[in-house]
Formats: structure tokens, C-alpha cells, sequence
């Protein structure tokens, strides 16, 4: 039998038994079970699930990880999809600022590339906000 049986566990008491069957895939396959059995509420600004997992038969190896939950993006009134177009570049940390305009309806989305996670402390993470333009 190849692959491996693994435990989530949220921190909170709550476990669940999942199965990867390639070394290297557990934390993508982890991500998945998040996403689909957790209710994972979307905020004004990303932010991020956490979780431990262990092999199952080796609670002790256990680690973190995360799942980025973005922001629902607001609908474009006009268009059928956001026009977005960049209007600015801004180094931050290791990474950038971006914000894109729509032509549209001038919602603005700003993308960080270098946020960090306040809760696991984790940098270099990507981070979306929208923001209504007030000029
Ligand atoms: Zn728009």
C-alpha cells in the first residue's frame, strides 16, 4: 500500500483522518479538506485558517499550516466582470503592493504580496482587499 494516513487537527479539539497518497501532497490535500468541510467565513481582508497535521501514527511530527480565506469580490454593477487595471506598484517587505482600478465602477483591489498571518506569524503571504474609491 502506498501513501500515508494523516490527522487534522483544528486546535480546537476537532480532528479528522484524512489520506495522501504521496509524500509531499498531505499538505495540499489537508488545504482541500479545510476548504470543503470547514465554514470558512470571508472577511473584509484575507485572512487565514489554521490547522496542525501529523501522521496518523506519528502524532508527534505534527505541524501547521494554513488556508487563505480572500475576501468575496463586491459584483461590477456595469460590466459583466471587473475592468481592472493597475494603477499602482509599491515595494513592501519581500514583495509588493498592487492595486488594480476598475474602469468600470473604480472598485479598487489591493493585492499584498507580503502580508503575514498575525496568527502563526508567517510573512510572505498574498493578501486581497477591496476598496471603494472616495474620490
Ligand atoms: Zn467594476
Amino acid at each position: 500500500m502506498t501513501g500515508q494516513r494523516w490527522t487534522l487537527d483544528d486546535g480546537e479539539g476537532g480532528e479528522a483522518q484524512f489520506f495522501s497518497a504521496a509524500p509531499g501532497e498531505e499538505e495540499a490535500a489537508a488545504r482541500e479538506l479545510i476548504e470543503r468541510d470547514w465554514q470558512l467565513t470571508p472577511e473584509g481582508v484575507t485572512w487565514w485558517a489554521t490547522a496542525w497535521i501529523a501522521p496518523a501514527d506519528d502524532p508527534h511530527e505534527r505541524r501547521r499550516i494554513w488556508v487563505a480565506v480572500d475576501p468575496e469580490e463586491p459584483e461590477c454593477p456595469g460590466e459583466e466582470d471587473h475592468a481592472w487595471r493597475q494603477v499602482s506598484l509599491t515595494g513592501h517587505g519581500g514583495g509588493v503592493i498592487l492595486t488594480d482600478a476598475c474602469e468600470s465602477c473604480c472598485l479598487r483591489r489591493v493585492t499584498d504580496t507580503w502580508a503575514h498571518c498575525p496568527e502563526t506569524g508567517v510573512q510572505g503571504l498574498e493578501s486581497i482587499r477591496y476598496v471603494e474609491d472616495e474620490s
